[in-house]
């Protein structure tokens, strides 16, 4: 398999920029003969949307699987779709939206492929009715150094279906996926807007949301305490018409945003114009699904809006009964004015995920972008980790670029197990870090 050396790899927040090897095959059969002979460290990626280094590896082949993307097979029936690990979101709901199917959990982007929404297990808005990707995942293709090719369901593998479930790209090379798709009555949704003053307000509204609608986010202006917001609501219209989205015709930021147009000043301007664009104007409306699942993806390479030095998101959740936790958070940023332009909280239902290192638990998700200002940036990172640990609560590894050891072991309990399942071969940074 063909391979050179690429500078200035980065993941999707572009703090860690540095020469990779990467190899992007066009074929199965490609990566198959290549791990036969070959004993070289190695990592899967997919569309590089995660934000840190778990995609990452500075000893290893990158394997780019975004070329891997063909459908195998599809049976209307049991309307399970088998596709290569390569196969996006983006394209899977293309095809199927207009069939009246859709994936059962999308995350907050289409620009993902099949195998980087299984090795994270990513969950969508809907976590309450669907729970994660990894609900939806009926087997897979798994590529591994000492095994060589397995088919893996969770009557197989249970162990190693368990473990690839949210496994971040760790026990092997997954070459193709097999999910069960969900029947949708059209592509158009009706979606409800409130507003709300403070996190009271949040968990009001939300678990009144519950039962009754599907989809379900907010977005806190994190420029003040207090925990003031906009909550949305969403259900698919039954009556709507069946169009997919858009292809890519989108807008690009052709340049880096310059580092000093990040600041409290601009910040605070933003979160204020966004309150305000959401709450004036009808509160009812209905909308496709693109901007209501997938807001950001209309702008492409919107992650240089933080400037060349990239930034850090910070994700965590924290179960059901520690609210006050959700509160501390809010407060930390807050005083700290360092802020984010998107500040996203939605909540975990109690829908189990099959993956060992699965990242949603019943309870509260947070989700901040902060800009990369050095140290001053990690110590309030610092803070935060601090809050959770103490919430019992955990951060995100799609979203992480230096959770400790300790953090991750304190977050996830099924960890040491779940190093058992890891493919000798396979590394990532994020892995490095954690693990040693
Ligand atoms: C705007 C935005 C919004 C997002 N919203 C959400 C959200 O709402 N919910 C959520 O859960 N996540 C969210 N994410 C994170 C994103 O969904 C995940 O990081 C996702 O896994 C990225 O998929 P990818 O194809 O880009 O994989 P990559 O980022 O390239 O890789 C992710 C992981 O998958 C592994 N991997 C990839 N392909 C394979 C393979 N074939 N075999 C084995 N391992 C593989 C990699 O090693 C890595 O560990 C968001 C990201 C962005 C940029």
């Amino acid at each position: 398999m063909f391979s050179q050396a690429e500078p200035g790899i980065s993941s999707w927040g572009r703090i860690i920029r540095r020469e990779h090897e990467i190899a992007h095959p066009r074929f199965a059969e490609e990566v198959r003969a290549w791990a036969r002979d070959s004993k070289q460290a190695r990592l899967a990626i997919g569309l590089r949307r995660s934000y840190g280094d778990s995609g990452l590896s500075a000893d290893a082949l990158l394997i780019d699987m975004s070329g891997l993307d063909r459908i195998i097979s599809f049976d209307p029936h049991t309307r399970i779709l088998r596709a290569e690990a390569g196969f996006s979101l983006d394209e899977l709901m293309r095809l199927f939206a207009p069939r009246g199917l859709f994936p059962s959990t999308c995350p907050g982007t289409r620009f993902v492929t099949l195998g980087g929404a299984v090795a994270n297990d990513v969950h969508g808005k809907n976590h309450y009715s669907a729970g994660t990707f990894g609900c939806s995942v009926r087997g897979f293709t798994l590529l591994r150094s000492d095994r060589g090719l397995i088919e893996v369901t969770p009557e197989s593998e249970p162990e190693l279906f368990a473990a690839t479930i949210g496994g971040l790209g760790l026990t092997g090379i997954i070459l193709d996926v097999s999910i069960e798709l969900t029947a949708i009555p059209s592509s158009e949704m009706d979606v409800e807007i409130t507003p709300f003053s403070d996190l009271n307000g949040f968990f009001d509204i939300a678990a009144a949301s519950e039962d009754r609608f599907e989809h379900t986010v907010a977005w806190i202006d994190c420029t003040v305490a207090g925990g003031k917001g906009v909550f949305q609501r969403a259900n698919w219209a039954a009556d709507g018409a069946r169009n997919p989205h858009k292809p890519p015709g989108l807008a690009r930021l052709p340049i880096d945003a310059p580092n000093f147009a990040l600041n409290p000043l601009t910040l605070k301007a933003f979160n204020t114009l966004y309150y305000t664009a959401q709450t004036t104007g009808d509160r009812s409306k209905r909308l496709h699904y693109a901007p209501v699942l997938h807001p950001l993806d209309s702008i492409h390479d919107w992650n240089r809006l933080y400037g060349g030095r990239g930034f850090y998101q910070y994700q965590c959740a924290v179960p059901a009964s520690a609210r006050e936790a959700v509160r501390d958070l809010l407060d930390w940023i807050a005083r700290s004015g360092e802020g984010s332009f998107l500040a996203v909280l939605k909540s975990f239902g109690p829908k189990q995920s099959p993956g060992l290192l699965s990242f949603p638990m019943e309870g509260y998700t947070l989700a901040l972008d902060f800009p990369n200002r050095g140290e001053r940036t990690l110590r309030l990172l610092d803070e935060l980790d601090a809050i959770v640990r103490r919430a019992h609560g955990r951060l995100y590894p799609a979203k992480d670029g230096r959770i400790s050891r300790a953090m991750m072991q304190a977050g996830y309990s099924e960890l040491d197990r779940f190093a058992a399942s890891v493919d000798a071969l396979c590394r990532s940074d994020f892995w490095t870090r954690v693990s040693t």
